[in-house]
């Protein structure tokens, strides 16, 4: 695992309250002063970046060095993100994490606002750029992304449609086969950069209602977007595939639950973001252990926390991995920088062994009808007696390997089976579908952008984090327009959700009815002479 470690200019919370900076780099080392002993210590990544001072705004708002300490968007992304494109095109699994405490700048360093694009859209830009560069007819690509946030231990798809989600949210599965897999995840091709954009921008905007509604805070969240990049090529007529998953993991904040604030569902919460972030750590903490040949038995706790259980390959296994650590430059967040910088020494310990991934597609349609095969001639042996033997060790041995879990007396073996085989059977159809076609039937990219013009009346939402706000818009071009929840009657215009609001919230009406729109206001012309009476 490589590491990273980036700290920001201060914020204008910050500035308010006269800050002083307690951190230094120099060179690879980073450098930090208790503010009480005045103190350094000193840790040392394989990169740090310097973002606090020395750069200029332009009038786009694009950040840029004025002299040569500065570390912009550009530099990041040419030592991170061009790293992991490397990887990626070599047939390695790669991931990329952003930890650090909310503000810190994950999502800047990930994602980005305005001119200073993140690694995230860079990369994906590159991505095609490099694709479209080496395409031949005897080499060609397939991409494919999905997009998913754990809140809450609670896994939700971030490109379903938000009325048609599980309220328990999707299952985490375990196969030989297919490895640890998220149940009914929605995969979707892309064919260029700009369906990419869409889809990711689609998966913000569910982000933001979901944060509404729940009235929960993003920055409790984690969210992970999966790449999945494949390559063929022909090589003396026969077609060899290479792929990989990138995964681009934003991670919750790291910061420790104030308790004295917190309300009983928040102090739930917290406790089990913050077990995803602990498992995270404990993860962390076994594989350095074992990275430097201690504690060779010792199990690694992935199966603790949804986040560890979706991420244990990038983790531990199969994965070149980075782990980018955003630091606050301010003293008054001393505790919080120096946990992430504590976090981050420990990461760097570890070793995965990643391996290039070859051919995989027509070895596992054969390996999962296999599967299947032995999971109905288990289900038909167990059933023969009418009943499945709960308590036969020998049985629930079996079941294990086949990645389900059962404990005496708990749940229904005979349904895990059952859904077992109907995942398998699914998937086999599912990858037997070609990649063109699956394009064809997903027109999710084509929909039209829809135009969000802020100088005619709109809502749009504010949320505490940067990333997610006025990610919702909804024009008021017309009028009467009713605001409410689903069941409101008469049925709303805009349906919202969220704490505090009606079924029947309120109403926009608008005089003169028509709108100072460009047609609107060439139609008013013409019928200004009989002002209609009932306006
Ligand atoms: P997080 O995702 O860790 O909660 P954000 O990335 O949203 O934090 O950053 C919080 C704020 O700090 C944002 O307004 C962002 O623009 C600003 N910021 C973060 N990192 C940088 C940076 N390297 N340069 C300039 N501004 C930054
Ligand atoms: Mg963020």
């Amino acid at each position: 695992v490589k590491v990273a470690v980036r700290v920001r200019p201060f914020n204008d919370r910050e500035k308010q309250k006269n800050p002083k900076c307690c951190i230094k780099m120099q060179g690879p080392s980073t450098l930090i002063t208790d503010p009480k002993t005045g103190k350094d210590r000193t840790f040392t990544f394989d990169y740090s970046f310097w973002s606090h001072d020395g750069f200029t705004e332009e009038a786009d708002g694009l950040l840029v060095p004025s002299g040569t300490q500065y570390d912009d968007q550009e530099k990041v992304y040419n030592q991170l993100g061009k790293e992991v494109l490397d990887n990626a095109w070599d047939g390695y699994h790669c991931c990329l994490f952003a930890y650090g405490q909310t503000g810190s700048g994950k999502s800047y360093s990930m994602i980005g606002y305005g001119a200073n694009k993140g690694i995230v859209p860079k990369a994906m830009n590159e991505v095609f750029e490099r694709m479209k560069a080496t395409t031949t007819k005897d080499k060609w690509y397939e991409v494919s992304v999905s997009m998913l946030e754990i809140y809450n231990e609670c896994v939700q798809d971030l490109l379903a449609d938000p009325d048609k989600r599980p309220s328990k949210g999707l299952n985490i599965r375990q196969s030989k086969v297919r490895g640890v897999y998220v149940q009914n995840l929605s995969q979707h091709p892309v064919p260029s950069f700009e369906a990419i954009e869409k889809i990711m921008e689609e998966g913000n905007k569910n982000r933001s209602i979901g944060s509404t509604e729940m009235n929960k805070t993003s920055s409790r969240a984690h969210t992970i977007i999966t790449l999945s990049f494949k390559q063929f090529e022909i090589i003396d007529g026969k077609t060899t595939e290479r792929f990989s998953n990138i995964n681009l993991v934003d991670l919750a904040g790291s910061e420790r639950a104030k308790s004295t604030k917190a309300t009983k569902e928040r102090l739930k919460e917290g406790c089990n973001i913050n077990l995803s972030l602990t498992v995270l750590g404990q993860v962390i903490n076994v594989l350095a252990e074992k990275s430097m040949g201690n504690k060779k038995n010792a199990v690694v706790p992935y199966r603790e926390s949804a986040l560890t259980r979706i991420l244990s390959n990038a983790l531990g296994g199969n994965s070149k991995t980075i782990m980018i650590c955003a630091i606050s430059p301010a003293e008054l967040n001393y505790d919080e920088s120096l946990n992430t910088l504590k976090y981050a020494e420990r990461a760097k310990k570890v070793k995965n062994v990643a391996v290039v991934n070859e051919s995989a597609q027509d070895k596992m349609i054969r390996e999962l009808r296999e599967e299947n095969d032995k999971l109905k001639k288990l289900l038909m042996a167990a059933t023969q007696g009418g009943a499945i033997d709960m308590n036969d060790p020998d049985f629930l041995a079996r079941l294990g390997a086949f990645g389900i879990e059962s404990k005496p007396g708990t749940n229904n073996p005979e349904e895990e089976i059952k859904e077992k085989l109907e995942d398998n059977e699914k998937e086999v159809k599912n990858m037997e579908i070609s990649w063109k076609d699956k394009l064809e039937e997903e027109k999710k990219w084509e929909n039209e952008r829809e135009v969000q013009d802020k100088t005619l009346p709109h809502l749009t939402n504010l949320n505490e984090d940067p990333q997610l706000s006025g990610m919702l818009y909804y024009n008021l071009l017309e009028s009467p327009i009713h605001v409410g929840r689903k069941t409101g009657n008469p049925k709303p215009t805009i349906t919202i959700g969220g704490i505090g609001i009606l079924p029947n919230h309120c109403v926009f009406e608008m005089e003169p009815k028509e709108l100072p729109k460009e047609e609107a206001k060439e139609e008013s012309q013409e019928e200004e002479k009989e002002p209609d009476e009932s306006e």
